[in-house]
């Protein structure tokens, strides 16, 4: 298919291994899909690892797995940009030959306290361009010094460059604020702009959607592809996301890493709408949009300027929703793995699907990610429930009244055969009026007998679930705990 402008849509997601993956990657990862997924183009996937000390052990595989648990399938990759150095010296050489770059010998020392110097009278640092135009009998004797260079680009002293970036409009910088940025590093390595660029172009790619704070290094890029000829793909910067204080989403605000939403039970779905809404709107209203409908109405023309802000009780409400959709069936594979991994050890596995299944009918419209589930049903899987006796009595109840209680609706109890809700209800409600009780007491006595909370589901689907003999075990537990 072709894009707006004719060309056919062919989009990357360019992370660096330097760090697990957080919100603000991924919400770039999830435009790029969205946009390769709306005009039926490719979505690449390219690890930019040239940075080899700033390396993470295992941020690859965590960025694979975090894009294929949001569903975000790529089509082509991951190519890696450590495999490719050939591609890139052959190009820095080509460069090097035709004068758009030179050789600087300026050792780190140096540099340093050109640096210190710049802080020192408050000028941005800079490099000073010392080997821009050295004599040839300069370099020969720094080479035969044994001096490792780095290759720096010869970027135009005077002038400007513009560019039309498909979020910001035109965008213009001098080229007095840029320096002689560096190509090739003395370790052999590309740095991050020239890598980019050669694979950009070498990748045909159509459209580089990426940060707001990539900005500023695109005039170099720009300027990069000048020098080699080759025309330049469309830039589109994403704004930045804010925590709810308007300071830089970090830490602080919460989870940032996108593997931490799973291990904290958010939905792939409810996570996928919930970033796409981070810079993007439909109409400034909709707020709930399925896979489906993001895909149809993703355009770049309502990508945002202004920052936007993260908001963890949006994303809360969200999964809750997305939660409530799911089917039974659905939810129970959804719950498993979370019940499996925090329920106690000592509660045996498998679990059994079925009675999860009755289990999760009856919290399910309350948690509001999978994470909450353990906690909210573990009374159903314990044999032995641990709360305080104190909560056994209440206005009317002290020790002698609740022991009658308990005793009465356990001797009751014992007697139903249709082990349902309404059974059980039926039996059990009109013990209140016998035991001079209110309802509401009664009831809330029993919840604890079961559950040992004062906060559970319904009362009689609870019994009904729980199943007689756990029933009747906790109710013989609570007469033990009550003081004598
Ligand atoms: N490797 C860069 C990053 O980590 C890619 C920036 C770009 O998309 O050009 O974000």
């Amino acid at each position: 298919m072709q894009s707006e402008s004719g060309t056919s849509v062919r989009v990357r997601f360019a992370p660096s291994p330097t760090g697990y993956p957080h919100l603000g990657n991924i919400r770039t990862a999830l435009f790029n899909w969205l946009f390769a997924r709306h005009h039926d183009g490719k979505f690449i996937l390219r690890i930019e690892d040239t940075d080899i000390t700033r390396k993470v052990e295992g941020a690859v595989e965590v960025i694979l797995d975090s894009l294929q648990w949001l569903g975000l399938d790529w089509d082509e990759g991951p190519y890696f940009q450590s495999q490719r150095l050939a591609i890139y010296r052959e190009t820095v050489h080509k460069l090097l030959k035709e004068g758009h770059a030179y050789l600087c010998y300026c050792s780190p020392e140096r540099l340093e306290t050109m640096r210190h110097e710049q802080a020192k009278q408050k000028q941005p640092p800079k490099y000073d361009r010392h080997c821009r135009d050295l004599a040839q009998e300069e370099r020969t004797r720094l080479e035969s010094s044994g001096a490792t260079p780095v290759v720096r680009f010869r970027t135009p002293l005077e002038g400007e460059t513009t560019f039309h970036d498909l979020v910001y409009g035109l965008v213009t910088f001098r080229h007095d604020t840029l320096d002689d940025f560096v190509l090739l590093k003395s370790d052999g390595y590309p740095t991050y702009h020239l890598a980019n660029v050669i694979d950009d172009h070498v990748m045909t790619i159509s459209h580089v959607l990426r940060a707001e704070e990539w900005l500023s290094s695109t005039p170099r890029h720009v300027l990069l592809y000048q020098a080699l000829n080759w025309q330049a793909p469309q830039f589109g910067h994403l704004p930045m996301i804010l925590g709810p204080d308007r300071a830089k989403l970090s830490k602080r605000h919460g989870s940032t890493n996108i593997n931490e939403y799973q291990k904290e039970g958010y939905l792939p779905d409810a996570m996928v709408n919930f970033l796409a809404l981070l810079g993007w709107s439909l109409d400034d209203r909709t707020e709930v949009l399925s896979r489906e409908e993001l895909i149809k109405q993703f355009s770049l023309e309502r990508v945002g300027k202004t920052a936007a802000v993260f908001n963890k009780d949006k994303l809360e409400w969200m999964n809750g929703f997305y939660l409530r959709k799911l089917n039974l069936g659905e939810y129970v594979q959804q719950a498993m793995p979370f019940l499996n991994r925090d329920l106690p050890g000592f509660v045996k596995r498998p679990l059994d699907e079925a009675y999860v299944g009755e289990v999760l009918s009856l919290i399910k419209e309350r948690a509001k990610t999978l994470a909450e589930i353990p906690q909210l049903a573990s009374f159903f899987f314990l044999d032995e429930i641990q709360y305080d006796p104190g909560l056994l009595l209440g206005k009317k109840l002290d020790a002698q009244a609740a022991a009658k209680a308990i005793t009465v609706a356990s001797r009751q109890l014992q007697e139903v055969e249709i082990w349902d809700a309404t059974t059980l209800e039926g039996n059990v409600r009109p013990l209140a009026g016998e035991l001079n009780l209110g309802t509401g007491e009664l009831f809330g006595l029993l919840r604890i007998v079961v559950t040992g909370r004062t906060a559970a589901p319904p009362l009689f689907q609870t019994i009904a679930v729980l199943g007689k003999k756990k029933c009747l075990e906790r109710f013989d537990a609570a007469l033990r705990l009550l003081p004598a």
